[in-house]
């Protein structure tokens, strides 16, 4: 087949762009109908928010984290993981990561008038893309102004990416949102490459220990250590801590144990639309 496409590209001569490998060629070509479908997506209105709950130690809902989902005309639903890192390349997560804040804003308002929801608080992810925007923080008040969802239930999951290169600039982009009640939580947290030195020096909330961890807590002692220390780090610089990726009841006896009290993860809910919902876990 290599050698066919060498034949090809051989025989298309020096003016046409040929490709030599045609399962390399297949891909690009994909590639490039997601992207274009991609760009239609939110004139076309084809996106959504999963949201799964996050429970304390009483499995009562605390919280949840908004998931974006695409639901695709002909593909069904998309998951973030096969679009996000897409969207993210083309900047097209900026718009994209306005109409999450946006949707999540409005749930907050939705379930403020209702005592049994109106603490809940909201998860959003934010790519670094979008936060080191000139104009984030004005876009996050001004829609927090625009729907009137309290900035205190709003919670902005970043990863330690961000704080690899502009520090003084995440943490002055942090700062000016914090300042008006928005929180901040490190997702995945001990994944990235960023070192321990700017924990301290970071206005953040809530460590969030990566589902990667918890899922070996049990059978591998170096994801125990590192959950372990990540629970009690968090405890000294007073900062919540929440684990995801729970499924099992040991995993969770485990945590429990030791000292962590909130917890994300299929054991208490799968992201599910707004309806679905419990309480409850
Ligand atoms: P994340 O922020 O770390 O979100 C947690 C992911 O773990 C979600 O995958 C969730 O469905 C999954 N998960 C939750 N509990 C469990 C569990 O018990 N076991 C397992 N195996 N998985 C669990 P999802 O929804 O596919 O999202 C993947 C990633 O895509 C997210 O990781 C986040 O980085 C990104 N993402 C999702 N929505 C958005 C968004 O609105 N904006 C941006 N920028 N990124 C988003
Ligand atoms: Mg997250
Ligand atoms: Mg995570
Ligand atoms: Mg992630």
């Amino acid at each position: 087949q290599a050698d066919m496409a060498l034949f090809q590209a051989k025989r298309a001569g020096r003016d046409t762009l040929r490709f030599f490998d045609p399962a390399m060629q297949a891909q690009l070509h994909a590639r490039a109908r997601l992207e274009a479908d991609l760009r239609q997506a939110l004139a076309r209105d084809e996106f959504l928010l999963h949201y799964q709950p996050q429970v304390d130690a009483d499995r009562r809902m605390i919280g949840v984290e908004a998931l974006l989902r695409w639901q695709h005309p002909e593909r069904g639903m998309v998951s973030p993981g096969d679009f996000i890192p897409l969207a993210e390349e083309n900047r097209l997560i900026v718009p994209i990561g306005g109409w999450v804040l946006e949707a999540a804003c409005r749930q907050l308002v939705a379930w403020a008038a209702d005592p049994a929801t109106a603490d809940l608080t909201v998860s959003v992810n934010v790519s670094p893309q979008q936060f080191r925007e000139a104009a984030f923080v004005d876009h996050v008040l001004a829609t927090l102004a625009s729907t009137g969802a309290r900035p205190e239930r709003l919670k902005l999951e970043v990863t330690e990416s961000l704080f690899v290169d502009d520090r003084d600039e995440a943490r002055e982009t942090m700062r000016r949102l914090r300042e008006h009640g928005v929180t901040f939580a490190l997702d995945d947290f001990g994944t990235g490459y960023s070192s321990l030195s700017y924990l301290k020096r970071l206005p953040l909330d809530q460590l969030k220990i990566d589902q990667s961890f918890v899922r070996d807590l049990l059978e591998d002692e170096a994801s125990a250590a590192i959950v372990a220390s990540t629970i009690a780090l968090s405890e000294s610089l007073e900062l919540e801590v929440i684990a995801e990726g729970v499924e099992t009841e040991a995993q969770r006896a485990w945590l429990v144990a030791h000292g962590c009290h909130a917890f994300q993860g299929y054991l208490f809910g799968r992201p599910v639309p707004v309806e679905a919902l419990v309480l409850s876990c």
